[in-house]
């Protein structure tokens, strides 16, 4: 049985909660906007790199613990800034220790950030994207009506949350919690470039959080014009949506494929910079029975990506009402799995976390909005 905290009523709000959208949320801002906005005060450069210490080095959100900052100066930037994190609507923790939190933002909206801890490693999955527009067609939250692009503080906000919850302040202690970033929660990351690249310069700052760019993983459905200026600019590890090898049924599943074919993909992938044995591409492959995991599609997987640096992941796909679809039988994707590993794969079936609460891909915000494809409503332009 999931274990679930009592779901806080909408007017139980924390302190440390700010209403007050005047305020400006520091946890969106980088350490030059930072110095910019306190410029602007009449403060000086200083400044910024303290309040950013204290922010994003020892998670504080109230200005009166940070005890360098002068006292008069503590009212005035409570009067301008806040660094309040997402409030979350809902919480639940599995029996194998996966957490999820529902988060409730500013407007209302709502979306999903899940802890998914691990012998080795501890692992938040974030979301970029409240829904998304690209209605894969093996994907729920591609049918969520609601879409928007979350803003830089609201990606931040998701990870600072879970570092308060999970006890990992100051950030980079020993035997701390959260070890790995995977953006892998709604949306599509490079539909909504410029905010994760942001947040994920915040996070990856040294004087910060300061988690590494090898620490970080973020997986598109294949969004090439955007894939160069990625990696270039962030370097963080690439993972990739693929689940199909022949362009017909790519078209299908992963429909952003009409646009950016599997032959652009291919090649916006080799061009990632860095790729070695030691950083590989992954390859995410979800196991539709009867749809793509026949041997045939194993082979032509290993033929597709060979002499690419690659992992393979295997996602054994989660079912959800109306989908259409079906989990492919444990057999077939032993079958797939040992063509794949006598290609020189490893170990490249996903076990699925947290199902007891629903955490695992393509199910998250699952109870909150449930749309056919007939209701679904994208915002117009997004998919250019
Ligand atoms: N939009 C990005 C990141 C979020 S989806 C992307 O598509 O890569 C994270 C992963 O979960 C993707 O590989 C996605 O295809 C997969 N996924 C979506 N729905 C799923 C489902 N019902 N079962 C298993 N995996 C699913
Ligand atoms: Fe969007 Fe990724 Fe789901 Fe496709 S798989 S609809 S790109 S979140």
């Amino acid at each position: 049985m999931p274990v679930t905290d009592p779901i806080p009523a909408a007017s139980e709000t924390p302190a440390h909660f700010s209403p007050d959208k005047s305020l400006i949320s520091l946890l969106g801002l980088e350490k030059a906007d930072l110095q910019a906005a306190l410029a602007e005060l009449g403060l000086p450069k200083f400044r910024a790199g303290q309040i950013w210490r204290w922010v994003f080095r020892h998670g504080l959100s109230d200005f009166n613990e940070m005890t360098d900052l002068a006292k008069p100066l503590r009212p005035l930037l409570a009067s301008h800034f806040h660094a309040d994190r997402p409030l979350v609507s809902r919480r639940q923790q599995s029996v194998d220790g996966t957490i999820k939190w529902l988060v409730r933002l500013a407007d209302g909206q709502e979306a999903e950030t899940v802890y998914i801890p691990d012998r080795d490693r501890g692992t938040l999955c974030i979301s970029s994207q409240v829904g998304c527009t690209l209605n894969c067609s093996f994907c729920h939250t591609g049918t969520q009506r609601l879409v928007r692009n979350l803003a830089a503080e609201e990606i931040v906000g998701q990870i600072m949350l879970a570092m308060d919850e999970l006890g990992d302040w100051p950030a980079g202690k020993e035997n701390r919690r959260l070890t790995n970033i995977v953006l892998m929660g709604m949306g599509e990351p490079l539909y909504n470039y410029e905010q994760v690249a942001k947040a994920m310069k915040i996070i990856m700052s040294g004087e910060g959080v300061g988690l590494s760019r090898r620490r970080i993983t973020l997986s598109t459905s294949g969004i090439v014009p955007e894939m160069e200026r990625c990696g270039a600019e962030l370097g963080v590890n690439l993972a990739i949506s693929l689940h199909a090898v022949r362009d017909g049924l790519r078209d299908e599943l992963v429909p952003i494929n009409r646009k950016y074919n599997l032959a652009q993909l291919l090649e916006a992938v080799r061009g990632w910079p860095g790729l070695s044995n030691a950083r590989r591409v992954t390859w995410e492959y979800v196991m539709l029975k009867g749809v793509n995991d026949s041997e045939q599609d194993a082979r032509a997987l290993v033929k597709l990506i060979a002499g690419i640096p690659s992992k393979i992941n295997l996602i054994p796909f989660n079912p959800w009402p109306g989908s259409g679809y079906e989990t492919s039988a444990a057999e077939q994707i032993e079958k797939f799995a040992q063509i794949v590993m006598k290609a020189g794969y490893a170990s490249p079936v996903r076990t699925p976390r947290g199902r007891d609460i629903l955490a695992a891909c393509g199910q998250l915000k699952s109870d909150s909005v449930r749309l056919r494809k007939s209701q679904q409503v994208t915002v117009a332009g997004w998919q250019g």
